[in-house]
């Protein structure tokens, strides 16, 4: 609430959110913030009709759109639970979280109606028309906002399920609000600020750029679907200054940049966030040197709201220049404000703050295995630098891969394939073999007109890595298996590999 009060307050007559123009269902507009606390007292007056009670879990599967954000405040703001669904997940999926959150309202985007047609709930409506002429209440006397206990759950978020069936995430008001002071800081965001939305809004509720872009009173921009040449059509129209993504969507980026006509908007203007995943090395550096945008990365997870670290370069660094710059902006970075960080003996990074989770809905022991004295375990393995107390993933607990005895980082090798120019995408993943337990698998996706081969790929990585480093086979794709929010699907990948046999996981 405190984020759409100020809004209300300083800010009524800026921009505020801006529609995607193409959405099916009609896009809300004229846009303001005080016509947003319209919508969303609206909103809250609709859900109060409907008879749902405080406490309440809403569930919306939905696109980037202004309806999608209109609810992230709504039904936290009046007291009940906002259950963000990805919208790609497949109708049992769907089913799952609905089911498992127990949630009693279901508002779905008009694409995804049809697959959602046979999951049960007791209210239902289609985003656009419907709810704004069935559901939302307009002109109705305002009620004050719920005034809910700052740990009490304001959203559910479902984890991407990259590693194993969602789980729900907990996230109180304070993570929230602690997540959205320490972000608008980090990146220096203010009321000038124009922020395209590029990540989706279900994710950890968009990183929380929905509500600190209105705290501070930032023009927010909704992009339905990633697309780089879009991307660059709105960062051209809007003059956007600010925008959060994972590595996938600045590659997506770079590669329509290569056949965009004229120089690429935004130059020395956009600063760029980019978390998610490991960024390579050699993305960073095109990002700065072919876009000329500020690059800042950060590192967290659903169960952290997200942000925990952050990695911008610092004055000691602009004398930097090419691979070495990039490398140091690679590192995850320092912790952000009000975040402590330590690695515990088995090398996985623990963290306290104020924006770790309360716990997994519904799920006690699954809380218990992360939460160990007010500590939560990242499944991340990662060292922090002595000298400049910035931390390194290394890898996920899961990915790294053992081979010989030996722990490699799937992280690196990725680093040092994707450095190959003729590598548009790569995955290196373990897969079984019967002498040295795993062995290392690079599965590329070829650069547009590249013929690069499997010899020379591991011959490439030879020479820059240690010997038992390099991948021993390459498979070539046509695509990489990602998430919406751009992760690449590594279980998936291993999976047919795998079949019948255990893998050991450090
Ligand atoms: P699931 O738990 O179901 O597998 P998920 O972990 O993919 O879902 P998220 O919470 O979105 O869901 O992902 C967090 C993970 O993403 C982190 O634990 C880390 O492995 C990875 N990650 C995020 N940011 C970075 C980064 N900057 N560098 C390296 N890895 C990152």
């Amino acid at each position: 609430a405190d984020f759409l009060d100020r809004a209300e307050s300083g800010f009524a007559d800026s921009p505020g959110v801006i529609d995607e123009p193409s959405q099916p269902a009609a896009p809300v507009a004229p846009s303001t913030y005080r016509r947003l606390g319209e919508r969303v007292r609206a909103w809250q007056a609709g859900l109060d009709a409907l008879g749902v009670g405080e406490g309440e879990r809403v569930a919306v599967v939905s696109h980037n759109s202004a309806r999608l954000l209109e609810l992230l405040f709504a039904v936290p703001m009046s007291g009940r639970v906002c259950v963000p669904v990805n919208f790609r997940l497949k109708a049992e999926e769907i089913e799952y979280v609905v089911r498992q959150s127990g949630a009693s309202v279901l508002l779905v985007d008009p694409e995804v109606r049809d697959t959602v047609a046979d999951v049960k709930v007791a209210h239902r409506f289609t985003l656009g028309e419907q709810t704004d002429t069935e559901l939302m209440r307009f002109g109705v006397e305002p009620r004050p906002w719920a005034d809910p206990d700052e740990d009490a759950t304001a959203t559910i978020n479902y984890t991407s399920g990259t590693t194993v069936r969602p789980k729900g995430v907990q996230l109180t008001h304070r993570n929230i609000w602690v997540n959205g002071l320490t972000f608008g800081l980090h990146t220096r965001a203010w009321e000038r600020d124009v922020y395209l939305h590029t990540l989706p809004m279900f994710h950890c509720n968009g990183w929380g750029m929905p509500f600190v872009m209105a705290g501070l009173g930032a023009k927010q921009v909704v992009l339905r679907k990633v697309d780089g040449a879009e991307i660059l059509r709105r960062v051209d129209e809007h003059g956007v200054t600010l925008m959060c993504g994972a590595p996938a969507v600045w590659n997506a980026v770079l590669d329509a940049a290569t056949g965009w006509a004229g120089p690429v908007p935004g130059r020395d203007r956009v600063r760029i966030v980019c978390a998610g995943a490991p960024p390579p090395s050699r993305m960073i550096q095109r990002v700065e040197e072919e876009l000329g945008w500020e690059f800042t990365q950060i590192y967290g997870l659903t169960e952290t709201s997200p942000l925990l670290t952050f990695n911008r370069a610092r004055p000691e660094d602009d004398a930097l220049r090419g691979e070495e710059r990039a490398r140091k902006l690679s590192r995850a970075g320092l912790p952000a404000l009000g975040v402590k960080l330590r690695v515990a003996e088995s090398g996985e990074v623990l963290a306290r703050s104020n924006v770790v989770l309360d716990g997994y809905w519904e799920k006690p022991e699954e809380t218990a295995a992360v939460l160990e004295d007010g500590w939560f375990h990242t499944g991340d393995g990662g060292t922090i630098d002595p000298e400049d107390g910035h931390l390194t993933i290394s890898d996920r607990k899961k990915d790294v891969i053992i081979t010989g005895g030996e722990n490699v980082s799937s992280i690196e090798v990725e680093d040092t394939v994707f450095s190959h120019p003729g590598v548009a995408e790569v995955a290196v993943i373990g897969v079984p073999d019967p002498r040295w337990g795993e062995t290392i698998k690079a599965l590329v996706v070829r650069a547009e007109g590249s013929a690069v081969s499997e010899a020379e790929i591991i011959a490439y990585c030879k020479e820059r890595l240690a010997g038992y480093k390099a991948p021993t086979t390459v498979e070539f794709r046509e695509a990489i298996p990602r998430t919406a929010t751009g992760k690449v699907q590594k279980f998936k990948l291993r999976e047919p590999y795998w079949a019948g046999q255990d893998r050991r996981v450090n």
